[in-house]
């Protein structure tokens, strides 16, 4: 038997070999991507015609507010491979893959940026890792042709802060460019928290993931949606919703200002005994405002956890859907609890309830 082992400290699991995919989905999420699209469809119909398994093609149209929508009817009225699923409102690309993730009805699904930057050809080795019994392949960038300096630079701090917020086994420099097992995604589908970030979602599943490593190609039309602002918020909500790191960050700084409290005071009520109070002035502004500070950040820290707990109190749907094109409505039902397990409890309830009522009615009968 084979085993994965592509780290040092990742953990080693049996390999079990599958057939090659019957039926192979490539989700993609789009969002104001008109004037890619001709170029994408041309792809993917050349894609789908080299490719051995049966394809299906799960496009997310994330409240666009271009031409979008139009094209994609007018290709799924022409190729019932194309399934569209028109959201009510943007999104965000986090949830528009949710949804194509929930929709997809392959054996293994591959979840692909709508602009495709990612190179359809990598989809054979990722494949060729599922045929070895990998549940996840993710594509991880060799390069990035094309992009600015600037954005080189950002990303590589993200994925480093990330695997230190969400996971030491988050992959550096990987999208959510990816190929997914059947069995791995019927359980990423279970997890319906509000606040996504399908990547560390994907770490926390477990089971063998292995890397495909590749180039990344320049965007071929249209422009990034993922402003700095954009990447920032995305960062802090992979941090916040993964660890609570930054709770622990708003303790230690809580107690780091509390030793230069304490160092300020001592120092006051040295100066205090010499009788040179006056010129204390700017180390007590210095003091108060690092305290005030600290308490702010932390306060903060916590109304950010409470702002989160609240959404997903309210078990809000994850997104809406406005229209769908050839899609079957049972595909994306989300999976559940096994419904044997939960009838079983059923019983179990039942049978004691049973039992306390005919104690209850013992007890009247012999008074
Ligand atoms: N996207 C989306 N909803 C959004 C923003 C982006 O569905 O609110 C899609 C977008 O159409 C693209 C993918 O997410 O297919 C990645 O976005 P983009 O290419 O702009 O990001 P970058 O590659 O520059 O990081
Ligand atoms: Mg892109």
């Amino acid at each position: 038997m084979q085993f994965s082992r592509n780290d040092a400290h990742a953990t080693i699991h049996p390999l079990r070999p599958r057939p090659y995919p019957a039926r192979l989905s490539i989700v993609l999420p789009m969002y104001n991507e008109e004037a890619v699209l001709d170029l994408v469809r041309a792809e993917l119909e050349r894609f789908a015609a080299e490719i051995y398994a049966e394809t299906e093609i799960v496009v997310v149209n994330d409240g666009s507010r271009d031409g979008t929508i139009i094209k994609l009817v007018a290709w799924a009225e022409q190729d019932p491979r194309v399934r569209v699923i028109h959201l009510s409102r943007n999104f965000g690309h986090q949830l528009a893959a949710t949804a194509g993730l929930d929709y997809a009805s392959g054996d293994a699904v591959v979840l692909i940026d709508g602009d495709l930057q990612d190179p359809l050809t990598v989809i054979h080795q990722m494949i060729e890792r599922y045929c070895e019994g990998y549940d996840v392949a993710y594509g991880q960038r060799k390069s990035r042709e094309g992009e600015t300096r600037f954005k080189l630079a950002t990303a590589w701090v993200f994925y480093r802060l990330m695997r230190m917020l969400v996971s030491r086994d988050l992959p550096l420099d990987t999208g959510d460019f990816r190929l997914i097992s059947r069995e791995c995604l019927d359980t990423l589908k279970r997890l319906r928290e509000t606040h996504r970030f399908l990547r560390g979602m994907v770490t926390w599943v477990g089971l063998p993931q292995i890397a495909v490593q590749y180039e990344r190609n320049p965007r071929a039309a249209g422009e990034t949606k993922y402003s700095l602002m954009k990447m920032l918020l995305f960062a802090w909500t992979a941090a916040v919703s993964f660890s609570t790191l930054p709770l622990r960050f708003a303790l230690t700084t809580g107690a780091l200002v509390g030793l230069i409290a304490v160092e300020e005071a001592i120092r006051a009520f040295v100066a205090y005994f010499r009788g040179d109070t006056l010129p204390g002035w700017t180390s007590l502004m210095v003091v108060t405002a690092a305290i005030g500070s600290a308490l702010l950040i932390s306060v903060g820290i916590v109304g950010e956890y409470l702002g989160r707990i609240f959404d997903e109190a309210k078990g809000r749907p994850l997104y809406l859907i406005g229209l769908t094109m050839n899609v079957d409505p049972a595909v994306g039902k989300i999976p559940q609890v096994p419904q044997e397990a939960v009838s079983q409890i059923r019983e179990d309830l039942r049978e004691t309830e049973f039992e306390k009522r005919r104690a209850s009615q013992d007890a009247e009968v012999c008074r």
